[in-house]
């Protein structure tokens, strides 16, 4: 006898995947083997639900009048704004005259049945995460036009999201004031809660993640190490160890601290744009203040005031291996403190990947999604701020060394191209700080040690191997060598920047008329994915071009050792690893769009390779 809660024939309420909206469905069927339920809906669509994502109706307060029209792909488009199941965010933004009609119900947002879904298609049973049969759709007037033709619900649904994205902002904000979101989340939170644990561990576990929080440190010593040694060959593993008492210098940490504190500072700064981030579980969206540009601009002024008054900055040379521990040592306090702190954080504010239960794992990825002090978000502070600038000016500190060590007036050619290659990958990355927002570390990772070492110390002290590497191993190139190198940057990127452009431009405007020539899948949460320009040739082309230009920053410092080549090896693994895990949850956001997705783009990162 199978283990079932619902029989065959039941009225139930039935979510619909990827949302947080339920709609009256039958169950028609259950597999004990996949132990899913087959439902169907009003208007004949089937899929494939788990037991989870079923309730009994009479966990559901009815609203007669509004449940009584019943194929919920019969509704008018009007209606469908705010109800439409791919929605979930966007589906709070209802009339204000449905929303004061509802005022006083709160539970009203998830009881809807008169909802539009997707046209069924004809074959109609769909898996778990089934979302309308796409078609690939390209600009917005396009969709307008063809809905005009063809009523098809796919396309209104589309078109429901752009209209939503061409609205001001100011009528935005009224909206959602009047329909206060708070309250309709409230609702839904606690179907939400069942949800929210961490179930599938990832980086090994807790055995992998305890591994990770030595190895990684014992890396940083061992390159660090190995840099320094006049012939950094793998054959001599291991380094000689340095007497422990010559690894830290209070006065190296407190210089590390003025740095951390003095970036802080200028994050503080009530300069530049406030934007909003993409909404939270709860439906709130966190506000940020984009100054990441004029932090590094600040940066360069104090800098050079310090070199205008001879202070030598190739003491960060002398000490590297002190600030790296310094790092260390300080990135371990706050991971200490973040996790404590994260153990009154509440439930909504846990991230979705860092709420496993375990200490170890939890410790390791992060247990809040977004500590902040105040205003003061800790996370997005230390993705841009300390590292990614602190990298920068080391590099500048190791061509210094390099000259005075060597006694040149002009630093050399392979250190140049280190230099500058790495200089415009920050500046990049502070120019268009927006963008973080969007990423996985800001979206899905909570701030734990991974992060915190990560921008701390591997940042930093990792990815300026090769300019420290250069120092000791001075390599000449020549200029036609130099100019291969530069063009090879060049086009590394040029497809990193120009994918990351397009996806973020059209995940903020698909409306947008630049992009009008794209071609995109629609799914059920009602964002796009793109198949066409650099989204169409490989499913991951901004790491592609991150990876071409990890290779020209390596190729300056010649074929001498591998050691300078550990950024690009280890760079190629973590993107490899890391796009498994987007890969992943893309797959449990899409459904079957990601499967289409990738039957149309065939390759993750290398075309016609991997
Ligand atoms: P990506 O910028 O690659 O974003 C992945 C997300 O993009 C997916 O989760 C999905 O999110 C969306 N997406 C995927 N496919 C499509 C599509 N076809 N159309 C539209 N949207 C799509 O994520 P990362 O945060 O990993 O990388 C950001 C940048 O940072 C990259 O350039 C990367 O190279 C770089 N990076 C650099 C590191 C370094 O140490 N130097 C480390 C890690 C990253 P959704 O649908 O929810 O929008």
């Amino acid at each position: 006898m199978p283990n079932r809660r619902f029989a065959d024939g039941e009225m139930v309420m039935g979510r619909w995947p990827g949302s947080v909206l339920y709609y009256e469905v039958q169950v028609t069927s259950y597999d004990d083997v996949s132990h899913l339920y087959t439902v169907k809906y009003k208007d004949g669509t089937e899929l494939a639900l788990k037991e989870s994502d079923i309730r009994s109706q009479s966990s559901f307060k009815h609203r007669k009048s509004q449940s009584s029209s019943s194929s919920p792909s019969r509704r008018s488009s009007s209606r469908s704004r705010s109800r439409s199941p791919g929605r979930p965010a966007k589906g709070r933004r209802r009339s204000s005259s449905q929303s004061r009609e509802h005022k006083d119900d709160k539970k009203k947002t998830i009881q809807e049945t008169n909802v539009v879904l997707p046209k069924p298609s004809e074959n109609n049973t769909r898996s778990y995460n089934g979302e309308p049969d796409s078609t690939e759709i390209n600009d917005t007037s396009s969709i307008i036009l063809e809905q005009k033709l063809k009523p098809d619900l796919e396309i209104e649904r589309v078109l429901e999201q752009y209209s939503y994205s061409l609205r001001p902002r100011k009528e935005e904000k009224k909206k959602e004031e009047i329909y206060s979101e708070k309250k309709i989340f409230e609702t839904i939170k606690g179907i939400e809660k069942a949800s929210s644990k961490t179930k599938e561990l990832e980086f090994g576990g807790r055995i992998g993640t305890l591994a990770l929080m030595f190895f990684l440190p014992a890396t940083v010593l061992y390159l660090l190490l190995m840099c320094k040694q006049d012939d950094p060959s793998l054959m001599n593993f291991p380094p000689p160890l340095p007497a422990l008492e010559s690894l830290w210098e209070a006065r190296v940490f407190g210089v590390f601290l003025l740095w951390f504190f003095l970036q802080a500072l200028f994050s503080l700064l009530p300069i530049g744009k406030v934007v909003e981030g993409l909404p939270l579980s709860n439906g709130r969206k966190l506000q940020y203040r984009i100054n990441g540009f004029y932090a590094f601009l600040l940066t360069a002024a104090a800098i050079g005031t310090l070199l205008y008054f001879r202070f030598e900055l190739d003491y960060l040379y002398d000490h590297f291996m002190q600030f790296a521990v310094s790092a260390a040592a300080f990135s371990v306090v706050l991971s200490i403190y973040l996790y404590i702190r994260s153990l009154k954080a509440p439930e909504e504010e846990l991230a979705p990947g860092g709420n496993s239960g375990y200490f170890v794992y939890d410790f390791f990825t992060g247990h809040e999604l977004n500590p902040r002090i105040g205003n003061f978000d800790l996370k997005y502070f230390c993705e841009l701020r300390p590292g990614l600038i602190g990298w920068v000016v080391i590099n500048l500190a190791m061509l210094l060394a390099e000259m005075k060590i060597h006694n040149w007036s002009t630093p050399s050619l392979s250190m140049i191209l280190v230099n500058s290659f790495q200089l415009l990958y920050v500046v990049d990355a502070l120019w268009n700080e927006e963008a973080v927002l969007t990423t996985m570390d800001i979206t899905h990772d909570g701030f734990g040690f991974m992060l915190a070492f990560g921008d701390l110390v591997w940042v930093p002290f990792v990815y300026s191997l090769q300019a420290f590497y250069l120092v000791g191993h001075p390599t000449a190139i020549s200029w036609p060598v130099a100019a291969a190198i530069t063009i090879l940057n060049c086009i590394g990127y040029y497809i990193f920047r120009s994918a990351n452009s397009q996806k973020n431009n059209f995940r903020r405007n698909p409306a947008d008329p630049r992009l009008s020539y794209l071609k995109f899948i629609p799914t059920a949460t009602g964002k796009g994915l793109l198949v066409t320009g650099w989204w169409g040739f490989v499913r991951h082309p901004n790491y592609l071009g991150d990876i071409i230009m990890a290779l020209a920053w390596s190729l300056p410092c010649g074929f001498n050792h591998i050691l300078p080549y550990f950024y690009v090896i280890y760079f190629i693994c973590l993107l490899v690893h890391r796009e498994a895990r987007d890969e992943h949850h893309c797959k449990q956001k899409y459904g079957l769009a990601w499967e289409r997705y990738c039957q149309r783009v065939p390759y993750r990162i290398f075309p016609y390779i991997y």
